[in-house]
């Protein structure tokens, strides 16, 4: 059914293989002598085991089928996108990562009315502000994805701050995940779990615009006091939003939407799905939830509006 407001799903996946630290040079973990290789691999089994187990009822819950395991060309699988987004009247798709800079950009210049890609490196390495030029100006990317607690180091170091300086002329917006990462039996801990670890950054940036998805992904109260603090922190609603379970029980998608709007006004809310694989394709359930949600809220139309359509729009400068 066809909405009164146009569609940019904001933070999406290209369903290819992509690491989540983002470097460029890959270094050696020295071996941790205080445990038996033996260990490690018995444990490595276990975690796997309970990460699969945990992921097919999540499955089940959502009504997702299993993704498929076949190898698919880029190009067929650009194509099978393309489909998606035309079926579901979607303006733009924002793919964060696919598989490196070089091989996102020849995806989304397959569909370039449709497709925008993201880059994605890690921020730390020395030459990442150069590779987000080149991402920018060669590769036709429009803004910077980082995951956050898959980093070697605290996101506020300040070997990161000509990456910045970077994307503050270009530009782009940055998007970083912060909070729990994966599926069930995923990352927990880690020194950039919380939002709040960007406060700095942010600050010394301001005309930069960061989004961070998943309503927060385990961190409201971090994420609402950041956006609080800085007028340049925007969220989005990505995601199943499985964390919430461990919320206080008054607590749900609809009202933390209300909180965000209390707090930032309906201009920092992006609409997004973490879409990704096949066949699942685009994630119409977390869409159609999120329509729900706003609307029973009883939001002025404006605010559908901007959260579905123009926030994206004005973030991306399309
Ligand atoms: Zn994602």
């Amino acid at each position: 059914m066809k909405q009164s407001f146009k569609i940019i799903d904001f933070h999406a996946h290209f369903p290819v293989k992509t690491d989540f630290s983002g470097r460029q040079i890959k270094i050696e973990e020295p071996p941790n002598e205080n445990i038996s290789h033996e260990r490690k691999v018995e444990s490595e089994k276990i975690n796997k085991a309970y990460a699969e187990k945990l992921r097919s009822e999540w499955r089940l819950s959502h009504g997702f089928e299993k993704p498929i395991s076949e190898k698919l060309s880029d190009e067929v699988l650009a194509k099978m996108w393309k489909k998606e987004v035309d079926k579901h009247n979607i303006e733009k798709i924002i793919f964060l990562t696919g598989g490196g800079n070089e091989r996102l950009s020849k995806v989304v210049s397959m569909f370039p009315d449709k497709f925008i890609g993201f880059a994605h490196h890690n921020p730390h390495e020395i030459g990442a502000d150069v590779l987000l030029r080149k991402a920018v100006n060669q590769q036709s990317l429009k803004g910077y994805k980082i995951i956050a607690p898959a980093l070697d180091k605290p996101i506020n170091d300040y070997s990161a701050y000509k990456t910045w300086e970077a994307a503050a002329e270009l530009d782009i917006p940055i998007l970083i995940h912060f909070g729990t990462l994966g599926g069930g039996g995923g990352i927990a801990e880690h020194v950039n779990m919380s939002p709040l670890i960007l406060h700095d950054v942010a600050k010394d940036f301001a005309s930069v615009q960061f989004v961070i998805p998943h309503l927060g992904c385990g961190y409201p109260r971090e994420l609402l006091q950041l956006m609080w603090a800085c007028p340049n922190v925007h969220v989005d609603t990505s995601g199943s939003n499985q964390w919430i379970r461990w919320m206080p029980e008054e607590m749900s998608v609809q009202s933390l939407l209300k909180k965000f709007i209390e707090t930032a006004g309906p201009e920092r809310i992006v609409f997004g799905t973490d879409s990704n694989w096949f066949p699942r394709g685009f994630s119409e359930r977390y869409f159609l939830d999120q329509v729900r949600d706003l609307r029973d809220l009883n939001v002025p139309e404006r605010y559908l509006d901007l959260i579905f359509y123009e926030n994206s729009k004005k973030l991306l400068k399309l």
